[in-house]
């Protein structure tokens, strides 16, 4: 007897520890509006990516999304990678092809630079950027091709995987020389359940000349948005990335040929 076919279409969330994300949530309710009855989304918590290859066979997975810390742990496994993803050298979004092959891309970038360019707060010449991960070098990414020059702010800039990233101190040195600057927090500091802290220490620095764009969604507002609007900063969360970043993906699982290169 042949064995029964899953003909359901499942998709996931792939990170170590997901209680803070709406993903799920978000593709649930488009799944229901568009009547794609076929179709599931999980949250998958994985403590590493060992077992990665058999949890997508054994679970028919179509497509799945990487987040907080496998975007760039991610990379080794991967069958190929689309340019932007090699370039920016992290992966959130990942197709399923002939069954096995992974396919990696980054829809983080361009869902951060079209959210950034919604918001129509004009773009400062200088930008920050913390944190060194996944999610950092996708918008230092973004921020390149819209012509802003970016700097990587990190804890451990020597030693950092990041080229050119600068310590927290010259980083607070360098923003309050800059006559505009966009500040993007791309740490996870801040992030439920860890809302009462903030990746910035001196929340008296926040001015009207920041643009402060928290990549957090969860809670909103974060301590550090609460901060920069009692200053009189421009502040922006990151939910509309969030949706952009899952409606990108759910574009290249819907459409195999562009998804496989
Ligand atoms: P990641 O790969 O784990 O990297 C986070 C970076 O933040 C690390 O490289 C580290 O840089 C810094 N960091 C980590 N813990 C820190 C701490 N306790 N204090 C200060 N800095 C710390 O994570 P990611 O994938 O880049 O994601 C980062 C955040 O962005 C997460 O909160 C994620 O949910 C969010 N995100 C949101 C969206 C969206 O659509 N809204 C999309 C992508 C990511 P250093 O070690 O160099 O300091």
């Amino acid at each position: 007897m042949q064995p029964l076919m899953d003909k359901r279409r499942h998709y996931a969330l792939v990170g170590r520890s997901l209680g803070h994300s709406w993903s799920q949530r978000w593709f649930e309710a488009m799944f229901l509006r568009q009547g794609l009855s076929d179709c599931s989304y999980s949250l998958c918590e994985m403590p590493s990516l060992d077992g990665l290859r058999r949890w997508v066979a054994d679970g028919h997975i179509c497509g799945f999304n990487v987040t907080v810390p496998y975007k760039v742990a991610i990379l080794p496994l991967l069958d190929a990678m689309s340019d932007d993803a090699r370039a920016i050298g992290a992966v959130n979004c990942v197709c399923v092809t002939s069954g096995d092959r992974l396919v990696g891309h980054n829809t983080d970038w361009r869902a951060f630079s079209e959210s950034l360019l919604s918001c129509g707060t004009p773009l400062p010449s200088t930008a920050l950027v913390l944190g060194s991960g996944g999610a950092a070098r996708a918008v230092a990414y973004a921020l390149g091709r819209l012509g802003v020059e970016s700097c990587f702010v990190s804890r451990t800039p020597g030693s950092c995987p990041v080229p050119d990233a600068i310590s927290y101190d010259d980083a607070r040195r360098r923003a309050a020389a800059a006559p505009s600057l966009l500040f993007v927090n791309a740490t996870p500091v801040g992030m439920w359940p860890d809302v009462d802290a903030s990746p910035w220490p001196w929340p008296d620095d926040f001015s009207s000349r920041w643009t402060v764009y928290d990549l957090t969604y969860n809670p909103s507002p974060t301590l550090l948005m609460r901060h920069a609007a009692a200053r009189g900063a421009t502040v922006h969360d990151g939910l509309d990335m969030l949706h952009r970043q899952a409606a990108l993906g759910w574009q290249l699982w819907q459409n195999p040929s562009a998804a496989a290169l």
